[in-house]
């Protein structure tokens, strides 16, 4: 029999691939990590996309990083640096108007109040309570979802600990029931009577999702992208110093320091199963590394139905789930470099100030929100998009020429099946659309422009690896989340293939730059190993 050469290769460099990667190797396993693409992060990256300008082509803020992950990993130590954002969010309106979100409740009850003085008295409330739930979600998120059918004493005493998590809740627990499965209009409704500010809120409801303000679920994904901080501000979202890549870069430099391999350009094109048990890899171009274990960074589409025979390799039941779990694409991002800051009409200035460095929210309505939305359902990119832009460059100096600009749009809605043309000749359609929208805001922003590039949904799914362009590896929508996530009965990184693990972010607890995934996923390999399950 031909010795394994590695405890675990792991499939994939995206930033859960790396965590897994460093945990292993912490506790002396020989690990390899094989990335397809020229660098380490998936979509938490930094690539220089023009000469000078150093882009974070898909994720743009931070604030889910876990600071167990961080401090276990010593990412400071490595470089990691993140700059808090302050205010939040900016968000002008066609009439003039503005709403800007401040860290601080004094500052932002005042600017509520220019549009509803009942709303600027409930705003804080309504933080405190996001932040009370926030710290009962907290414990599940690296918690290995327990599986309730089972009754191992293992899954018993989780399915307790999240009953007593949910018991000290007290009458939150009735929010929380409406969070998981409403809407986040009804949500919101039941809090604020402003348009403006509900609007503005909303955003993180939909982003990355297929669904309107009024689906329900979307209250989840609202809450979802509440749930971080930064510097223990809860809530909080921040800039990394170098770019989104920067925090992939440095979990690299820890994995590497443990001992871990990293090989980029090393695409994997088969995972090699012997009598039922996972045995190593094949990689384009016909090498086969040997491993112990084979830890997926990809989502379950690309691991059980491309990279395995699922006829051969898994039970037909499972393929059945697999097939059945939602990866619906509907996000596009623009880049831009910019030669000067946007002006805005409603607060013109083009040195740095407040509407520069917060998110910058181009959604006057919930129903702005929900036509945009309803363009997209009937396979159409929305003519007038939800966008969230960040201008990185008005905290961070070093990834764009002196005096020059970077600012990264995410946008709603492009939909990954167009029922008219492509993506490749409706991309740049769209990206003259959000350029034409956001010169409305900003009248000299167009003549700003010095480059631009539109990452579609076919764009991240050929360049990155993400199924449809789902930014999370699978819709978060309450069938998908937890003990479901992504197929009932595999919630906890195992597969039917014995010594192969999923580790990305189609895993509990989701998508985001968390790397919760993979620290969880890192923690079940260990006890397969310390169980003797892996010789
Ligand atoms: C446009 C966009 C914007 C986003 N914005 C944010 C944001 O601002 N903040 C935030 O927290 N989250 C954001 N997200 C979500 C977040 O980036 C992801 O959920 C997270 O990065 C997923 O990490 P991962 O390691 O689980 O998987 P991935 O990043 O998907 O990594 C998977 C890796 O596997 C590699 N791979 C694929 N196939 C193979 C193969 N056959 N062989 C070898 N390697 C392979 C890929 O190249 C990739 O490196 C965004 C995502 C996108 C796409």
């Amino acid at each position: 029999m031909v010795r394994p050469k590695h405890d675990a290769v792991i499939v994939g460099g995206g930033h859960n691939g790396l965590v897994v990667a460093a945990y292993l190797a912490a506790r002396g396993l020989d690990v390899l990590v094989l990335e397809r693409r020229p660098y380490v992060g998936g979509a938490s990256v930094t690539e220089e996309t023009w000469p000078g300008y150093k882009v974070s082509t898909a994720a743009y803020v931070v604030s889910l990083l876990r600071r167990e992950v961080v401090r276990e990993l010593d990412l400071k130590k490595h470089g990691l640096t993140i700059y808090p954002q302050d205010p939040p969010y900016f968000q002008p309106y066609p009439d003039g108007r503005t709403l800007m979100i401040w860290n601080d409740y004094a500052k932002t009850r005042e600017e509520i109040r220019k549009f509803s003085a009942r709303d600027a008295g409930a705003y804080e409330e309504y933080e405190r309570t996001l932040n009370r739930l926030a710290e009962f979600v907290e414990p599940l998120l690296l918690m290995t979802p327990p599986d309730p059918t089972s009754s191992s004493p293992r899954d018993l005493i989780g399915l307790l600990r999240a009953a007593r998590l949910a018991r000290g809740l007290k009458k939150d627990l009735f929010s929380e029931v409406e969070i998981l499965v409403g809407s986040a209009r009804d949500f919101l409704d039941s809090w604020f009577e402003s348009e403006e500010l509900k609007a503005l809120l909303c955003g993180q409801a939909v982003i990355g999702t297929f669904a309107g303000p009024r689906t329900p679920g979307t209250a989840y994904v609202l809450f979802h992208h509440v749930m971080g901080e930064v510097d223990g501000m809860r809530g909080c979202w921040g800039v990394v110093r170098g770019g989104m890549g920067r925090i992939s870069e440095c979990i690299a430099a820890a994995a590497r320091e443990r001992g871990a391999v990293i090989r980029c350009g090393a695409p994997v094109e088969k995972i090699l199963v012997e009598n039922g048990r996972a045995a190593g890899v094949v990689l384009a171009g016909g090498e086969e590394i040997r491993a112990r274990s084979v830890v997926s960074n990809l989502d379950p589409n690309l691991t059980f139905l491309r990279l395995l025979d699922p006829q051969s390799d898994l039970p037909p039941e499972f393929v059945r789930d697999v097939k059945r779990f939602r990866i619906s694409g509907s996000s596009v991002k623009v880049n831009y470099a910019l030669s000067e800051l946007p002006d805005f009409t409603a607060l013109p200035g083009k040195k740095p100030g407040p509407q520069h460095r917060g998110t910058i929210d181009i959604c006057p309505t919930l129903d702005y929100m929900e036509r945009a939305y309803d363009e997209a359902k009937y396979g159409r990119w929305s003519s007038e998009p939800f966008l969230e832009a960040v201008i990185p460059t008005t905290y961070d100096d070093s990834i764009a020429p002196p005096g020059k600009q970077i600012m990264s749009v995410f946008c709603q809605f492009g939909p990954y099946d167009l029922k008219e043309g492509t993506w490749d000749t409706e991309k740049e359609k769209f990206g003259d659309r959000v350029t034409e929208i956001f010169s409305r805001y900003a009248p000299n922003f167009r003549g700003s422009v010095i480059h631009r590039q539109v990452v579609s949904p076919l764009d991240l799914e050929r360049d990155f690896g993400l199924t449809h362009g789902n930014i999370f590896q699978g819709d978060m929508s309450l069938d998908q989340l937890f003990f479901m996530r992504p197929v009932p009965g595999y919630a906890d990184y195992r597969t039917p293939v014995r010594g192969l693990y999923l580790c990305g972010a189609c895993t509990h607890p989701g998508g985001g730059v968390m790397g919760a995934a993979g620290r969880n996923a890192a923690r079940e390999i260990l006890r397969d190993r310390r169980r003797g399950k892996l010789r």
